[in-house]
């Protein structure tokens, strides 16, 4: 079994005492890997290097050429490692080697494209015209690194969400501390096996292996630490808020949702079935943007609901590496305990089981964390499971009579992060669309995230965007320039409303 290290100021050292734990995969309870348990002295120390790599290295200094080079370089090296990252991902994950394959080949990708966008955050100054400044002058703003970053991320997507943190922190030229989650340390460690190959300065890229409640909190509130960001549920966020305000560290955070799914009275059923299937039960439901609200017109629920049904039953569960398999386990033991209370919930809420309902355990699932993919119909917004995010598959079905209700039900959560309308009338579709409180919202498709399109949530659903230029710029100040052009004291006449010209002459 391979045992990994944590990576601190461009060295692999074990964690301090020693302490380390098996990573399981979720598929059969089997131990895959030894992972480091980092301590508190451990994140200080990669805090450190972090800063010292900032204060002190050449990092933030260099061109966004120069940084974007050693970015596509881990980028390239990622590319020739991608099928091993799918795998590990698998394996510690339980996603689909369909679904982790995607993974590796977009975490490449969009590491390709963080390098690409440091080019442009060269602190190329940006001349502000039409002032309203008295006399002469030159005006301008550059963008800056914001320091140091300490990033934490979730389960679901862990090689994807590394990247999501990696390549805007270090395309706009700050330096990183990264922590996985606990469940799903593997991709993340491997990937600092890469980092540490490409040519970045020691200390820019720290990745560090621990509990989210000990080491999470130090990177919080730790005074030498200049940004959060964090991607993970709403419940950690808030707290992650709470605590960074002590030192007022900037925060952009990732959190949950409950999306709605409003599938419109003229929707095309061929692709709207499918894509409702597709936008809830991806990855076992695990995806931070699922389509777990559908939202169907009265008349044409039972139809809808029953042909979706039928496919859905006809997905088969297995063995995440095996390319048949369609349905994988949940992470882990605790997290499928979690969905099942909240089925229990929806059942003595009301609402109608009409599929799954229960853990799948049948021969060679025996030993995995499988849940049957579960749809409830007859559920009211105000219930529980269409009000919490059950992050499993769980799908809740509503009806509504016209399109304003269908847009009040929709909004009418903490949530505002994804959504979506199905309808073959695209100016309906996007009327619909312009009334949703979302971050995102999907016409006729879901789940398409793309690298140049800023991607994050609305009310409780987070604070920022990642992804694009929006997302570059989350990792930036801004510095203003004022550069003085009048040059002689006459032409200076506002030091008078101080200092007179002939003052003591
Ligand atoms: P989580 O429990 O909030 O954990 C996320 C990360 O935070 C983990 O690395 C965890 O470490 C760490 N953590 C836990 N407690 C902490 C604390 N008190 N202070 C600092 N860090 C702490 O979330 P999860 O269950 O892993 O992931 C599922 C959630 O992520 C869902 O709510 C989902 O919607 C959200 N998500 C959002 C997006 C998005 O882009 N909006 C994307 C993906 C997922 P440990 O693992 O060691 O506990
Ligand atoms: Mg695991």
């Amino acid at each position: 079994m391979d045992t990994y290290q944590l990576y601190i100021g461009g060295k692999f050292v074990d964690a301090e005492g020693g302490e380390s734990k098996p990573t399981f995969n979720p598929w059969n309870g089997e131990a895959i890997a030894n992972i480091p348990v980092a301590s508190i002295a451990d994140a200080e120390a990669a805090i450190a290097a972090a800063r010292d790599a900032f204060d002190n290295g050449p990092w933030p200094a260099m061109t966004g050429a120069e940084r974007g080079e050693i970015i596509c370089a881990l980028s390239s090296k990622m590319k020739e490692r991608m099928k091993d990252l799918a795998r590990l991902e698998s394996l510690d994950s339980g996603g689909t080697i369909a679904k982790t394959g995607a993974d590796a080949f977009l975490a490449q990708r969009q590491m390709n494209y963080f390098g690409t966008m440091a080019e442009k955050f060269n602190s190329e100054p940006k001349e502000i015209e039409g002032m309203s400044r008295p006399g002469r002058s030159y005006n301008y703003t550059i963008r800056e690194p914001i320091g140091v970053c300490a990033s934490i991320i979730p389960w679901n997507f862990p090689l994807m969400m590394a990247v999501w943190k990696l390549g805007p922190a270090l395309g706009t030229g700050n330096t990183i501390v990264l922590k996985p989650a606990s469940d799903t340390p593997l991709s993340a460690m491997e990937l600092a096996r890469i980092v540490d190959e490409c040519g970045f300065p020691p200390g820019v890229v720290n990745i560090i292996s621990g509990p989210g409640g000990k080491i999470g909190e130090l990177l919080t509130t730790h005074p030498d630490v200049d940004k959060i960001a964090f991607t993970g549920s709403t419940e950690v966020g808030k707290d992650i808020m709470a605590k960074a305000s002590g030192t007022l560290k900037k925060v952009t955070l990732e959190c949950g949702g409950k999306s709605p799914n409003i599938v419109l009275h003229d929707a095309d059923w061929d692709i709207a079935i499918d894509g409702s299937i597709f936008a809830s039960f991806y990855h076992q439901g695990q995806v931070c943007e699922s389509g777990t609200r559908l939202l169907l017109p009265a008349d044409q629920h039972d139809d809808f609901v029953g042909q979706m049904v039928a496919k859905l039953n006809s997905l088969p569960l297995g063995d995440p590496l095996d390319p048949a398999t369609k349905i994988g386990p949940v992470v882990s033991g605790s997290h499928m305990s979690t969905v099942l209370d909240y089925i229990e919930k929806g059942k003595t809420e009301g609402a109608t089981l009409v599929c799954g309902g229960e853990r799948a355990a049948d021969g060679d699932l025996a030993n995995g964390y499988f849940i049957k993919p579960t749809v409830f119909t007859d559920v009211t917004n105000d219930m529980v499971i269409a009000q919490e995010e059950i992050f499993g598959p769980v799908l809740c079905v509503m009806k509504y009579q016209d399109e304003d209700e269908a847009v009040k039900i929709a909004n009418d959560s903490i949530f505002g992060l994804g959504g979506g309308v199905w309808s073959e009338d695209i100016d309906r579709a996007r009327a619909v669309a312009g009334k949703m409180r979302t971050g995102t919202v999907w016409i006729n498709d879901w789940h398409l995230l793309s690298e140049q399109m800023p991607f994050g949530g609305y009310k409780q659903s987070g604070i920022g965007r990642e992804f694009g230029e929006e997302g570059m710029n989350e990792y930036t100040e801004v510095k203003a320039l004022h550069v003085d052009d009048a040059k002689t004291r006459e032409n200076k006449p506002w030091y008078d409303m101080l200092v007179p010209q002939d003052a003591a002459e």
